[in-house]
């Protein structure tokens, strides 16, 4: 019995954080199907989290890893890059008390001025566009 799962197993793409992501998202939506009283909402929290069950099942057991290698690299483009916004709003949040940010008006550039000094003059490290605010 081992060794036959041994067998169907090889060659299969088996589990990676995409799968992990589709695995946990399907368990989360199923909790929240519970607190959840209109119907059509939670039909669609069912069909969706048996849609990522079922679509996770189907990438462990694919042959085909090069397709699944680059929709995991998708995926964890797109996690690095909700982890980074968070871990920057988060310091940004613990910034607000003694620092503001500013948007240089030109090229968008976020700049942390240090709050209490009045009116000051703020030029902006990468292009050099000066614009007043008050800190
Ligand atoms: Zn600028």
């Amino acid at each position: 019995m081992k060794e036959r799962l041994a067998r169907f197993m090889q060659g299969r793409y088996g589990i990676d954080q995409f799968t992990n992501f589709l695995v946990f998202s399907a368990l989360v939506m199923l909790v929240l199907e519970m607190f959840i009283k209109v119907p059509f909402m939670r039909f669609l929290l069912n069909t969706l989290s048996i849609a990522a069950i079922i679509y996770s099942y189907f990438r462990m057991l694919s042959r085909n890893h090069n397709k699944r290698y680059s929709e995991n690299e998708r995926y964890m483009k797109f996690h690095n890059g909700v982890k980074f916004f968070i871990a920057r709003q988060k310091s940004h949040m613990q910034q607000r008390k003694t620092h503001h940010i500013y948007k240089c008006p030109q090229c968008r550039q976020s700049i942390r001025v240090p709050k209490g000094k009045g009116r000051i003059a703020i030029t902006c490290p990468k292009c050099h566009t000066e614009f007043i605010k008050r800190s």
